[in-house]
């Protein structure tokens, strides 16, 4: 433990005090800490596309824009990498949303049509994939919940069972109530998670070696991380089952109000 100690003395005629307190700043300590990573990664992090588009961007203005091929090229980088930085941006400002502990507001949520509208907004990536999306939903379940919340969670599991499926795979979307709970589940045909990677997805800015140098596959590595902050706050829980070269299943559990 990190201890803040103040001794105080105090003297009269006829006695002397020496009274000692100590406070506990460990968790202070932790908590600056944490800001201090958090400043150092996003930074790094930001500072990659930020020096891809200006490095483009010079070597066009000098000259190299009068090939029309080079020029093609650069431009499509410049592009992805102010796509890249746009996304990263968002997702910092949604983190320091989340830690701001906002009250949250419960709406009652047809969670079949939520999961549908979700799907048809990805619809552009799962038609480019050939991919088969199944929501198995129950059309009778309904849950309370904050709405913008859920569609983060929705959003990000969906996503990454797009971006990270293989060509004509399948999604499987079901949820079910259970006691006092219910459950939400994205299930994948996709290239599953290494298990030395699965400690680590939920960590802020992680991402496994393959996507990270995979260009085609776009992300922040703070996805899952928001997923995870997300359903803390609701007093939940995820989980995820993966198997390389066959797939992974992301649940939410989440307490019925
Ligand atoms: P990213 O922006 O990289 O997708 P996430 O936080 O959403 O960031 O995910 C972290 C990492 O977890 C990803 O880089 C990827 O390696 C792995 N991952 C997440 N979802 C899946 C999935 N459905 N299938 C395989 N790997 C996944």
């Amino acid at each position: 433990k990190t201890l803040d100690v103040q001794v105080v003395f105090s003297q009269n005629n006829s006695s002397f005090h020496l009274i000692v307190i100590a406070y506990d700043i460990s968790e202070v300590i932790n908590i600056t800490q944490m800001q201090v990573d958090f400043l150092r990664n996003a930074s790094h992090e930001l500072k990659t596309p930020v020096t891809a588009i200006s490095g483009f961007a010079k070597t066009l203005l000098d000259g190299a824009k009068d090939d029309p091929e080079v020029l093609t090229e650069f431009l499509e980088i410049i592009n992805r990498q102010s796509d890249q930085l746009t996304s990263l941006i968002n997702d910092i400002l949604t983190i320091s949303h989340i830690q701001k502990d906002e009250v949250k507001l419960t709406d009652s949520v047809v969670l079949r049509d939520f999961v549908n509208q979700e799907i048809e907004t990805q619809s552009n990536q799962i038609k480019q994939h050939r991919l088969q999306v199944h929501n198995l939903i129950d059309e009778h379940i309904e849950v309370n919940i904050d709405a913008e919340s859920l569609q983060r969670i929705v959003r990000n599991l969906i996503s990454n069972a797009v971006k990270y499926n293989r060509d004509d795979g399948e999604i499987m979307i079901n949820a079910s109530i259970q006691g006092n709970f219910w459950y939400f589940s994205v299930q994948d045909t996709g290239i599953g998670i290494a298990k030395s990677d699965l400690s680590r997805i939920f960590e802020r800015f992680y991402r496994s070696d393959e996507s990270r140098n995979k260009q085609q596959i776009s992300g922040t590595g703070l996805g899952l991380s928001i997923v995870n902050e997300l359903v803390q706050s609701l007093s939940g829980k995820i989980t995820v089952d993966s198997q390389r070269g066959v797939g992974s299943t992301f649940t939410v559990r989440l307490p019925r109000k």
